[in-house]
Parts: C-alpha cells; structure tokens; sequence
C-alpha cells in the first residue's frame, strides 16, 4: 500500500529503558521516530533490574521475552549480616523480595537496554551524543534547537531521560518541584569479588546504614552498593564527585564487616553512581505536544523495584493511547490508564525501604526477627 499522507514525526528524549520501548510501539504505530541520547553510545552494564507483571506481557509482545530469559540473573541466596559481620539470615531472596520464581526477571540493566536498542535501531533513528538544548511549542509543531547547534521541528517530544529529566526542566519546572526525598542517599560502584561470591547478595546494617556485595555471576566483579539515612539531600554534593566519596567516607568510618575494602575500593572506583533515594510525583505528565515518561514522569525509587517494569508498561500505555486518537486525547487517556498502577507502585516504597535500610536500632531488631523466621532460624 501506497502511503498518501506523511508519517507524523516525534522525538524521543533518552535511550535508556523508556526511550527505546517507546520508540518500538510509536514505530509500530506508524510514526516516524527519532531519539536523542546525550551519551555517545546506549549505555551498557551497570546493576541488575527487575521485570515484573504486565512489563512481562509488555516484552513479550515485543518478541524479547526469549532473549531475555537467557539474559536472566539467577540470584539464588540472600544473606544478612549484622554489625560485626555476624549472620543475621540467609534466604532465598524471592522469600524477601516476593518475586514470583521462574516468572519475574532479574537482568543486568545492560542486557536489557542492548535488547531494547537491539529491537529499535534499524527503524529508528538514533542521535548520539547529543540533548535537546530548547524547545518551542508556539509554533505548530514543536521547535528543537539542539546542543549540537541542528535545528527540527516534530509533532511530539517525549521526555524519557531519567529522573533528573532535563525536559521535565524545560517544560514543566525544577525538579524540587516534584522530588519526593526519602531520607536516604546511596552510591554504586563495581569492585573486585574478593569474598567468592556467586549468584548472591550479601547485606550489612547498622541502624541507618547499609552495605551491600551483589554478586550476578562468579566472576572477578561484584557490584558494590552504600546506602546511608541523611535527613536532608545534600544537593551541593551532586556535582562533586570527591565530596560525596569524603561524605560516605566519614559516614561508614567506624564500620565492621567488609566495610573497610568496600571504602577503599570506593576511593579507587572510577564508575560511581551517587544520588538520593526519591521519587517523582508530578499531577500531569503532558503539556501541549510534551509528554514525559519512565523515571523522568513518575520515578518509584528503586526501593520498589518497579522502575524499569513501570517505564515499560508506561511505554506500552502511551504508545497505544495515542495511536488511538489525537495527542490530547492521546495524552489524557495515556494518564488515566497508567496513573493508578503508578500511585500505587509509589505508595508501596516503605515496604522495601523498611526490610533493606532500618533506621533505627528497634527497626532493624524487628526486621532481624521477620528475617530469622522466615530462613526458620
Ligand atoms: C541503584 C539502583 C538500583 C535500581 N534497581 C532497580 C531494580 O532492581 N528494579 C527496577 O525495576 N528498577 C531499578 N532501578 C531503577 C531503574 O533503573 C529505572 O527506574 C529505570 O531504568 C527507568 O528507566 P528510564 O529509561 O525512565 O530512565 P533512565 O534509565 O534513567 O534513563 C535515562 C536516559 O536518558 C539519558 N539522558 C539523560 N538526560 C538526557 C538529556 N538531557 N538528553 C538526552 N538524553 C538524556 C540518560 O543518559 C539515560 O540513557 C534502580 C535504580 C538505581 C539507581
């Protein structure tokens, strides 16, 4: 069949987990699509993600669900250390985390993000290295000058580009706007295995403090993690690479364990991932031609473990919500169909947040008990 009128043309604003899954449906849909990524290339490795519920259905659709399998991480123990390194617990995690085994997934957010990319790029196109510097929707459509200097105007622009969205920035304010701080701060960085581990997490606390060895495979690597309570975000931080190592620094000094060598490879470490622990609540994702979607509309925190599963499903909603009609009623009825599923993802962040990082002596004791019964110690 000839094609009479021209595609309508969006772009999608990061190539993450969001951005490309957006991509796929619009492209399915029959837009034209174009993603902008300001990093050179899509971003590989970095710590395993949970798929979960309707995300399954949403990668299966998507013909990924084999490729995805393979990819599977199967952690198979959790255990729990107290402050001097004692065994607290040891479980299955699914026990903890009540995942449902031999459905979720567990992937190294890598592997699904190349799958992602893997499925788009021939139809898509892709612009590396590159960000919307403005925007402009006064005219018909919407104006994009970018960093590059090259100009275009699109129908749409979907801002998929994380929870510190510059298009939500752009468009709809700054971000202290819509940033729920949830007391906590956390760094992540890979180091070398010198425990052994394999297919396994290995969790030390001390009221408000929590260290982490998380082992995907028994390889050289394990994935360090430092989460640690502090009252207020220290914004001044975010920009500041060796002040966020002085501040965990200082915090876990006089800490047991394996705390010492994670510090140490910790000062050494040139792949730090820092931030705090939040979420984005925001009462409209939509404005004019602009829609966000993924962390940068409603980021649940990563104490839900639903991030990437709710930026696919949001994907999958919006995708066919506008295809069925126009970009407003696209936009309203991408809200309606996605916001519960989202309100009740973000409610649920005390659940994981009180197992994994108690703030206080009684907490932690509590959550040793709820953990000593069910390993049936
Ligand atoms: C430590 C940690 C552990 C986590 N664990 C889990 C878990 O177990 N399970 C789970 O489901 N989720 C987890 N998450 C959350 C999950 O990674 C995110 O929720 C999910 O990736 C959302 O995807 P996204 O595509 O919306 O955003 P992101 O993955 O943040 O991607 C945003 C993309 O936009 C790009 N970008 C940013 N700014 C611009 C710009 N101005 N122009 C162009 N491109 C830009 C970035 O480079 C990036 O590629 C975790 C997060 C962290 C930090």
């Amino acid at each position: 069949m000839t094609r009479t009128t021209p595609r309508p043309t969006v772009l999608v604003s990061g190539a993450s987990i969001a951005g490309p899954a957006l991509a796929h449906w619009l492209n399915r849909h029959g837009y034209a699509v174009t993603v902008v990524e300001k990093a050179r290339t899509i971003r590989s490795g970095g710590y395993p993600v949970d798929v979960r519920g309707t995300a399954l259905d949403v990668v299966e659709k998507m013909g990924l669900l084999p490729r995805l399998r393979d990819a599977h991480v199967d952690l198979r123990r959790l255990t729990f250390r107290d402050a001097d390194g004692g065994e607290v617990a040891s479980l299955h995690p699914h026990a903890v985390t009540g995942g449902a085994t031999g459905r979720d997934l567990e992937i190294r957010r890598g592997d699904l993000t190349d799958a992602l990319y893997a499925a788009v790029r021939d139809d898509v196109e892709f612009l590396f290295d590159d960000s919307v510097d403005t925007l402009d929707q006064s005219g018909h459509g919407v104006d994009v000058v970018f960093r590059s200097g090259r100009s275009r105007t699109f129908d749409l622009v979907f801002g998929a580009d994380g929870m510190h969205s510059r298009t939500r920035g752009m468009v709809f304010g700054p971000e202290e706007r819509f940033h729920r701080y949830l007391g906590h701060c956390f760094a992540v960085f890979p180091m070398r295995n010198t425990l052994g581990l394999s297919h396994e997490t290995v969790v030390w606390n001390t009221p408000g403090r929590t260290a982490a060895l998380y082992a995907v495979e028994d390889d050289d690597e394990v994935h360090a993690f430092l989460n640690f309570a502090q009252p207020a975000p220290p914004r001044e931080l975010f920009g500041d690479k060796q002040a966020q190592r002085d501040l965990i620094a200082d915090v876990f000094a006089d800490a047991g364990w394996e705390v010492p060598g994670i510090l140490a490879a910790l000062r050494d470490a040139d792949d730090v991932f820092f931030d705090a622990v939040g979420q984005i609540r925001m009462p409209r994702w939509s404005s004019g031609r602009v829609a966000l979607l993924g962390d940068a509309a409603y980021a649940p925190s990563f104490l839900t473990g639903q991030g990437t599963s709710l930026a696919l499903v949001g994907a999958y909603h919006l995708a066919g919500a506008l295809a069925a009609g126009g970009h407003a009623e696209g936009f309203a009825a991408y809200e309606r169909g996605t916001r519960d599923v989202v309100t009740r993802t973000q409610d649920r962040v005390g659940e994981g947040g009180g197992t994994l990082f108690p703030t206080t002596a009684a907490a932690l004791e509590r959550r040793n008990e709820r953990l000593r019964s069910l390993s049936g110690r």
